[in-house]
């Protein structure tokens, strides 16, 4: 008889099941045991293929999608990344409008990925005809047979992580998981997987990681929306200028916010402590653990899980470019001697 071939059958196959890492010399100051979900471990890199698939299964399940349809959505990068993967493999067209604050990377890759791409400018309301949520509205409305994902504003978004990385996380840790510490921009990763967690253990604290520049941390203090908190900033994919429905403030116990010039230079630590090189925004969580360490969150018996959202190559023009750091004013020569010095 022939041995069977072992191979997936195709690339979608090998969405979820991501591992957790335990990070050994990052926390060595801090109180507790520490572990990172490395989400880049999917294979468009990011959480985000969880949630393409997810709701692209849902709406096949529901009728709504057929073969030749077309997707449209709104993306940092990551969401279209993966919603173009999916698309790929199912026989969609997928249009994506994008915020022009996204990186070139990210833009050359959805294209490479057979998207239709807009970029649209990143600094104006939400409302502004121009915003890459109108745009994307438009094109839905003008484009017959496609589908809008609206990822801020879908349930399904929440279910995705409630279904697939809240179990995982659950079962990993044993059940033994005492804090999460996610960052937030839909919101739909830390809803979903916060929910399941507090319906096994409802002592569980889920801790939010929002930007300097977002609304998310003072609407959830006060459920009041504050335009008054939103102003330019520099991470891609944290924190917002609206409030989406794909959060659930309730779940969720509290809101740290971080800068983008921490965040930075901590996620370079990560891949110059740990070797693990990954995004922006796992920069921008792993430097809320060290500030709510800082206050005393955790002590010798926390399990703190970590979301790490994406992979570190989306970012090589940005936070590893030392060029891009020197701009910023986050890195000089000083720095980077003092980071060598520290882990050699
Ligand atoms: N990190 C990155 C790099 C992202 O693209 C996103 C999604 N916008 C997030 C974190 C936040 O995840 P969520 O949208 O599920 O809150």
């Amino acid at each position: 008889m022939k041995e069977t071939i072992k191979a997936n059958n195709n690339i979608l196959e090998l969405i979820g099941d991501t591992p957790l890492i335990k990070l050994n010399r990052i926390t060595e100051s801090l109180k507790g045991n520490f572990y990172a979900k490395v989400e880049a471990f999917n294979p468009g890199h990011s959480s985000k293929d969880r949630i393409a698939l997810y709701i692209l299964e849902q709406a096949e399940k529901k009728g709504i999608l057929k073969p030749g349809d077309t997707i449209v959505e709104t993306t940092s990068g990551n969401t279209g990344f993966s919603i173009a993967m999916v698309s790929i493999v199912k026989g969609y067209k997928c249009i994506l409008a994008v915020s022009s604050k996204s990186s070139k990377d990210k833009i050359d890759m959805l294209r490479t990925m057979g998207a239709e791409v807009h970029v649209c400018p990143a600094h104006v309301p939400a409302d502004d005809a121009r915003s890459y949520y109108e745009v994307a509205k438009r094109i839905h409305l003008e484009t017959p047979g496609s589908v809008y994902i609206n990822q801020y504003f879908n349930e399904l978004n929440i279910d995705a992580h409630y279904h697939t990385t809240g179990p995982e996380i659950w079962n990993q840790t044993s059940g033994q998981i005492t804090h999460l510490v996610a960052c937030s921009g839909t919101g739909g990763t830390i809803s979903g997987i916060g929910r399941f967690l507090k319906e096994q253990n409802p002592n569980i604290q889920i801790l939010g990681i929002d930007a300097y520049g977002s609304v998310l941390q003072k609407y959830h203090q006060t459920r009041e929306f504050d335009k008054n908190e939103i102003y330019p900033y520099r991470i891609e994919g944290l924190g917002k200028n609206l409030i989406p429905t794909a959060t659930d403030f309730d779940t969720i116990d509290s809101f740290t916010k971080v800068t983008d010039e921490s965040s930075a230079l901590t996620a370079r630590e990560i891949a110059k402590t740990e070797g693990l090189f990954v995004g922006y925004t796992s920069g921008a969580a792993m430097q809320g653990v060290k500030q709510l360490a800082e206050d005393e969150t955790f002590d010798e018996n926390s399990n703190v899980v970590i979301l790490f959202p994406d992979h570190g190559s989306r970012y090589m023009s940005k936070i590893y470019s030392d060029e891009w750091m020197e701009q910023q004013g986050f890195m000089d020569e000083n720095s980077e001697v003092s980071v060598a010095v520290n882990y050699i």
